[in-house]
């Protein structure tokens, strides 16, 4: 598998670093008022975001739950979006939570939208996104994420749970494949 990475974009430890400062921001924005219960709820965005979700959620000291949700844009070997989909049913008890949603990265931003879109529909009492990369391309309807890890140039990236064909998520560093692997 290690044959197959052509170079090393972001490493595990500057990935750590970045979690775990990204993490103290977030806790800081959604700790509840002094003598409140608000709840914060992660919904985070399969399957992409996995790794990226438990180093995150182990760094939040607030009262939170995780939501999964599922959505596929790059079905089997594709590299281009082939436009996202929600996959089996949005979580449903969203109504005034404090709600942050987690995804591994921010490329046209269409998914971003899709899942946002979703969530509102259940009347959160906020929304805020997260994403761990975000790459350096113009966005469909300007979306942005309140909060991300870094940027990216507009390579395809594995690694940390990112996948190419549902392969290379345990790679620990961001990577990108040589050119006769994604062909
Ligand atoms: P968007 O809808 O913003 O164009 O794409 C976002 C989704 O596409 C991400 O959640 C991610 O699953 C996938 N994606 C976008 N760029 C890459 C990439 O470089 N590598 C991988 N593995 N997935 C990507
Ligand atoms: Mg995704």
């Amino acid at each position: 598998m290690h044959d197959h990475v052509e170079r090393v974009l972001i490493d595990r430890s500057a990935i750590a670093d970045r979690v775990g400062a990204l993490a103290r921001q977030i806790a800081q924005d959604m700790a509840p008022p002094v003598g409140t219960h608000a709840e914060v709820t992660l919904v985070s965005v399969m399957t992409g975001s996995v790794v990226f979700l438990a180093d995150l959620i182990r760094h939040l000291p607030l009262l939170l739950r995780v939501r999964l949700l599922t959505v596929s844009s790059y079905p089997g070997k594709a590299t281009q979006s082939q436009g996202p989909r929600v996959e089996g049913l949005p979580p449903e008890d969203l109504a005034g939570h404090h709600v942050l949603v987690v995804d591994d990265i921010l490329d046209s931003g269409k998914t971003l939208e899709l899942v946002c879109q979703t969530i509102r529909r259940q009347n959160p009492a906020s929304l805020r996104t997260c994403v761990l990369l975000k790459k350096q391309v113009p966005r469909q309807g300007g979306i942005e994420a309140d909060y991300f890890g870094f940027e990216i140039p507009d390579d395809f990236v594995v690694g940390y749970g990112l996948d190419f064909d549902g392969r290379y998520r345990n790679l620990p560093d961001i990577v990108t494949l040589k050119r006769q692997v994604l062909a």
